[in-house]
């Protein structure tokens, strides 16, 4: 029987020395699901010798070994440590997809390089056209002998400007309703005929990219499973980036910050902690937080069991997702005229120049921004939504 209480010590020993100052700063600084890349890259680095940088993985394929509580807890103590966030569609979604579907040579290939950090991945679903109704994608692989040859576009590519892999859905078959037609390929972004655009986001970073294919030539054996099944392929990789996500500790990391923000910020003679609208609308996000929270435990006493979270992540997708936005509102209303400035510079881990806006303030307004994104990435509210009125509630 694990002893959580020596667990959870073990991890945060771990992290008081790991983690250093440059580190810290940097998941401090964090505004978006994205960490400045030097510092998550260098995390991903330690994580992997420690041979904790893949918590889900069975221990077969370098896995630490660890039951779905100890996972929690390390996820817990990471967040609240101000580690540095992981670029995770590698290790989150394409490792667990490949162990299922990969051929043996691929699993081989693949994965050691994803847990060494020298393959950074990025998803190529999304298309111009092709977003909540991913099977209307148009890009499409010509099969010539042993490559496929592959022309179109993807968008919102997530860190394509940093990664060296891509996974993408091309289309096989044009003549067969669209599902059918899909296939899954594992491209190598430094092979002719690839272009990354960046795209520059509202909070003035570069998060999200468009990548354009022209006649790029991918080995056959790149493919994963048969030809057209790449549906099938798709659909289990998304379980794992929607119920990959555990959302209460992103809220309460958040509700301590805004506690804090309260707490410095002057209000009348005292602060605004003591404000009885403040003290209600946070009483209102911590109860909503509780009740995340259990339904967060109920999917991993499911998957525990041996079942699946099926719709209830696409429940805990929208309550955390808008329960998150809510405190992002939160947090402007409490530092105020602080948040209106937004210094991109200072949000820099390395920066030491004059400060415009002050600390406690510093990532509010970028948060806020980059966070109305969370209702879209993952599969939209609206999307979610349809998915809990049919299989949750049987409307
Ligand atoms: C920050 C960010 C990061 C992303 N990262 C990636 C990535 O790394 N890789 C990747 O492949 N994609 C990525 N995406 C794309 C994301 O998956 C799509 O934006 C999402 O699926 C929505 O598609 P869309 O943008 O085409 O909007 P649309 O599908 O055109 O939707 C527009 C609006 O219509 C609504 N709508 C659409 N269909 C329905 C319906 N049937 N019923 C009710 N309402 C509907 C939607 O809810 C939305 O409000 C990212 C997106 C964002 C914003």
């Amino acid at each position: 029987m694990t002893d959580y209480t020596t667990f959870r010590g073990e991890v945060r020993a771990f992290l008081d020395e790991a983690l250093t100052p440059d580190l810290r700063r940097a998941g401090l600084l964090t505004t978006s699901v994205f960490s400045d890349f030097g510092a998550a890259l260098k995390w991903h680095k330690k994580l992997h010798r420690q041979g904790w940088v893949a918590p889900d993985w069975p221990e077969e394929f370098g896995g630490p070994g660890w039951d779905i509580q100890q996972r929690y807890i390390f996820q817990e103590e990471c967040k609240l440590a101000n580690a540095p966030s992981l670029v995770m569609m590698g290790i989150q979604m394409l490792g667990p997809m490949l162990m299922h579907y990969g051929t043996a040579a691929q699993k081989e290939f693949y994965l050691p390089r994803m847990l060494s950090g020298e393959h950074i991945w990025c998803q190529g679903y999304s298309e111009p056209g092709a977003g909540s109704d991913l099977a209307a994608l148009k890009t499409t692989a010509r099969r010539e002998d042993d490559v496929y040859v592959v022309t179109g576009t993807k968008i919102w590519t997530s860190m394509a400007q940093h990664a060296n892999q891509i996974f993408c859905l091309v289309r096989t078959d044009k003549d067969v309703k669209p599902q059918a037609g899909i296939s899954f390929l594992l491209i190598d972004l430094d092979i002719p005929g690839i272009t990354v655009t960046p795209i520059v986001s509202l909070d003035g970073k570069v998060e999200q990219c468009q990548v354009f294919f022209d006649e790029v030539r991918v080995p056959a054996s790149h493919l994963v499973s048969k030809e057209n099944d790449g549906w099938s392929v798709a659909k289990f990789l998304l379980e794992f980036e929607r119920g990959g996500h555990n959302f209460t500790i992103d809220v309460k990391k958040q509700l301590k910050k805004i506690r804090h923000q309260a707490a410095i910020t002057p209000w009348g003679t005292g602060h605004r902690g003591e404000d009885p609208v403040f003290q209600h609308r946070l009483a209102e996000a911590e109860i909503d937080a509780i009740a995340l929270e259990q339904t967060e435990l109920r999917i991993k006493g499911a998957v525990e069991a041996g079942g699946n979270p099926g719709a209830l992540s696409s429940l805990v997708k929208v309550v955390g997702t808008e329960l998150g936005q809510r405190l992002n509102e939160l947090a402007i209303d409490v530092v105020g005229p602080a948040a209106g400035p937004m210094s991109l510079e200072a949000l820099e881990p390395g920066y030491s120049g004059p400060m415009v806006v002050p600390e406690h303030a510093l990532t509010t307004m970028a948060e806020y921004i980059n966070n109305r994104a969370s209702t879209i990435y993952g599969g939209t509210a609206e999307i979610q939504r349809t998915i809990i009125a049919r299989k949750v509630l049987g409307l």
